[in-house]
């Protein structure tokens, strides 16, 4: 099998040298599609005023590359926007705020800022749901309370709900989500969101997955033998605690979702690296804009 390595840093550098050609990809990517004024619906255009922008020929209206998309307003270049989304998307460690602020001379909280924008372009667009045996569990993962910092024994603990399919032994895709109990309605989301309806689904013992049988029909329990029947499932629960943990170890609970789509945005894409990158400034392109505010209001 052909090892995918993914866009070295030569390469990224050789694609992406300026602001310029940033603007020009971003551009690109946001009118593939033709051009249409945001303004009066216009399709005529002419140069506008910054590199790559479009000015409306009726109404004069002058659109920015980066306006209406996640990188709408941000206080640094769009080349350090690119550098950092490199390092979000290939790094293995997954470049943490605190990282980012030392690497590239920015706040830390301009740095979350940008980090929460591209969190919300890798939410799972819910279009392809897990297939054929799929390995659902629930566990345990201890946060530090709000307003607090690092592990101690103060340490809230945030219940998560993991899916994953399972390959002759090894992992496919998969997906977790917080849960707030261990209840079937609880428990019901993931599989409303994310598994097949005709997958073989496989769960322990648990009665809060027994009512889903109607919904799953393929849906079987099993007694947990010592964790050997959920050995593929126990290696991925602890490859996440393992990366929340040295990563993202001031992760909040209120934040823990995001992290968790971080996480598996990049789980799902670990056989195709070398388009990561594209695939992620897509999503940044195609996204609305966020502020501090709406952030912060979304994590209560
Ligand atoms: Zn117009």
């Amino acid at each position: 099998m052909k090892i995918d390595k993914g866009l070295s840093r030569k390469e990224f550098k050789e694609k992406y040298p300026d602001n310029s050609s940033c603007l020009q990809y971003l551009g690109e990517l946001k009118w593939a599609d033709g051009y249409e004024c945001k303004g009066c619906k216009s399709t005529t255009y002419s140069r506008g005023k910054q590199a790559y922008s479009r000015r409306c020929t009726k109404c004069q209206y002058d659109e920015s590359a980066t306006s209406g998309t996640l990188f709408h307003k941000i206080k640094f270049s769009i080349s350090l926007a690119f550098e950092m989304l490199y390092e979000i998307v290939t790094s293995k460690k997954g470049a943490n705020s605190v990282w980012l602020a030392e690497r590239f001379q920015l706040q830390q909280k301009t740095t979350w800022l940008f980090r929460q924008k591209v969190q919300e372009a890798m939410k799972s667009s819910l279009e392809h749901p897990l297939e054929d045996e799929v390995h659902v569990d629930e566990f345990e993962i201890g946060t530090p309370k709000k307003g607090q910092q690092g592990r101690s024994a103060s340490e809230e603990k945030v219940r998560v709900v993991i899916a994953i399919e399972h390959r002759n032994g090894a992992a496919g895709r998969g997906y977790a989500q917080v849960i707030t109990d261990y209840s079937c309605s609880s428990l019901k989301p993931i599989f409303d969101q994310h598994i097949a309806r005709d997958a073989k689904v496989e769960t322990d013992g648990w009665s809060g997955y027994k009512p889903l049988k109607t919904e799953y029909p393929n849906l079987k329990q099993k007694l947990s033998e010592k964790g050997e029947n959920f050995k593929m499932l126990h290696i991925q629960i602890r490859n996440f605690k393992n990366w929340i943990r040295g990563v993202h170890s001031y992760c909040n609970k209120e934040y823990m979702n995001k992290y968790i789509q971080e996480y598996f945005y990049r789980f799902n894409r670990r056989n195709f690296r070398k388009n990561i990158l594209e695939n992620i400034l897509k999503r940044m392109v195609e996204g609305s804009p966020i502020t501090y505010s709406h952030i912060i209001k979304q994590a209560i």
